[in-house]
């Protein structure tokens, strides 16, 4: 049987991988991962991440099976055709991810293989459902409003986990490619790195399955408390699902069948299942409308007076807005590649309200920051928190930081852990947001509490005056 090649991007699981049952079932497989011009446009700490994901599935990959991935630096429409040649490959298998950089890479595969041998497969599994599969009942369009789709995706049932067995056979003769105890996919972290490792969570498969059950031991308390930073109420699975070391379906299956087996564990299952699905809007809606990921998704937004990049914005990328919550999350997210997400609507809200800054500058720096980085969910939902993407919050909602504070971080704990000198604190998480900083940033020093009730209110009266001269788009 001719071998097949393996496209790895963001599927770093053997379980409801259907590229690898696929792939394996027709013949010798042989598994790559290119470092390629998509991958390096991606931020510092996803591709960090990235990398973790691929080293813990090689040597998972060696163990099981006796061979590894090859990773190679290129374009995947030069790489992989001759690839393909040189091993004699007839078929390409490629778990579908639509962003669009990905689909425009296929599409430049797709033309440079018109003519050979080499087939490209793509396998669903990224997602619950295909993200057209979801059509609304009036005219058959996409969902504009996540209710109905919702009700839409449990009416139809997300697809079923693939669960085929793995009979792999490794390439007997593959090609060289880079030494993976050398590779460095996030050279630009700088200091960072060594941070960022010492506050990762265990990365591969395995230790996403254990996370997920965990999480669904103590699930019951899901929906009273995942708006609380302070405590461990949510999954901790959005990294695993970033780069597929878990995948959506399983997750769906192993949880509802947790909810039957334990009724006391449903209501917040049902609640954790509702994020799942704000997961699929989000890619939902990316696929239906790209621009998601750059422009605001109701157009009549572009004229929204957005503020440019300013000495402001410079210190809320620097967690020094003197906003005690806003800053704890965005030191949270600089030391960890984490935050917990009321935090993360706080922190956008700050920009995009009180600053009057563009989404799209605070968006790109939590591409560049997050460990789960996902474009869909990262362009969803800042454009939830400015008010111009479907579904948004409506404008004058404006996020007050210590109100939410008081309601959600009850104790201040969580502001606690991640600020030097928030009520006398000096956590070691806050120490290590100092280590963390590039050369040059000097505020080596104690937070100051700069959230005073005129700079609170001016903040928001700047932005609804803002708003109220802005013509008010349509209602979509
Ligand atoms: C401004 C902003 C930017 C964000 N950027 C990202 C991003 O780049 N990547 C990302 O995965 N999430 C993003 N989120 C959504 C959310 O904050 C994270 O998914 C969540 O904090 C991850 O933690 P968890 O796995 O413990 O979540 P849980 O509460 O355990 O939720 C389970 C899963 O549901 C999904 N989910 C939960 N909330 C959302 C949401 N609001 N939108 C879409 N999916 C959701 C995630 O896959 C998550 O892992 C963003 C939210 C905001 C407000």
């Amino acid at each position: 049987m001719p071998p097949s090649i393996l496209w790895l991007c963001r599927d770093f699981r053997f379980r409801d991988n259907a590229a690898l049952a696929a792939a394996a079932a027709a013949g010798p497989v042989l598994p790559v991962f290119l470092i390629d011009a998509a991958l390096r446009a991606q931020g510092a700490a996803s591709r960090w991440r990235l990398q973790r994901a691929l080293l813990a599935f090689d040597a998972e990959l060696r163990r099981r099976h006796g061979t590894g991935v090859l990773v190679l630096q290129g374009e995947p429409w030069d790489i992989l055709p001759a690839l393909a040649t040189r091993i004699g490959a007839w078929s390409l298998h490629m778990n579908d991810w639509p962003d669009p950089a990905t689909i425009a890479a296929q599409q430049r595969l797709g033309r440079a293989l018109a003519g050979t041998a080499l087939r490209l497969v793509l396998h669903p599994g990224h997602l619950l459902a295909h993200p057209r599969a979801l059509r609304t009942g009036a005219g058959g369009g996409a969902y504009r409003v996540f209710t109905p789709f919702a009700r839409a995706l449990r009416a139809i049932g997300p697809d079923r986990p693939d669960t085929r067995t793995l009979r792999l056979s490794p390439l007997a003769d593959p090609p060289p490619g880079l030494a993976l105890d050398r590779l460095d996919l996030a050279p630009d972290l700088h200091g960072g790195r060594a941070v960022l490792d010492r506050h990762a969570l265990p990365a591969g498969e395995a230790a996403a399955q254990a996370r997920l059950g965990d999480f669904l031991d103590r699930a019951a308390g899901y929906a009273a408390q995942r708006d609380r930073p302070d405590l461990n109420a949510t999954s901790g699975l959005s990294e695993h699902l970033a780069v597929g070391e878990i995948g959506p379906r399983d997750l769906w299956a192993a949880a509802t069948a947790r909810a039957k087996a334990d009724p006391a564990a449903s209501a917040g299952i049902a609640a954790f299942l509702t994020e799942l699905i704000w997961r699929e809007f989000a890619w939902h809606l990316l696929v239906e409308c790209p621009r998601l990921a750059q422009q605001p998704w109701r157009p009549e937004w572009a004229d929204f007076p957005w503020q440019g990049d300013s000495a402001e914005l410079t210190r809320w990328r620097r967690a020094d807005t003197g906003i005690a919550l806003v800053d704890a999350g965005l030191r949270e997210m600089r030391v960890t590649g984490r935050m917990h997400n009321r935090v993360r609507m706080v922190a956008a809200s700050w920009l995009t309200k009180h600053l009057l800054a563009d989404w799209r500058l605070g968006l790109a720096h939590f591409a560049d920051s997050l460990t789960d980085w996902d474009p869909a969910a990262n362009a969803m939902n800042w454009q939830w928190v400015a008010g111009c993407g479907p579904d948004a919050a409506p404008f004058f909602r404006i996020f007050n930081p210590e109100r939410q504070a008081a309601q959600f971080d009850p104790r201040g704990r969580y502001r606690r852990r991640w600020l030097l000198g928030w009520q006398g604190a000096a956590g070691a998480e806050a120490r290590a947001y100092f280590d963390s900083l590039p050369p040059g940033w000097d505020l080596a020093r104690a937070w100051q509490d700069r959230a005073t009730p005129e700079r609170l209110a001016q903040g928001r009266a700047r932005a609804l005056k803002a708003h109220a001269g802005f013509r008010q788009p349509p209602d979509h």
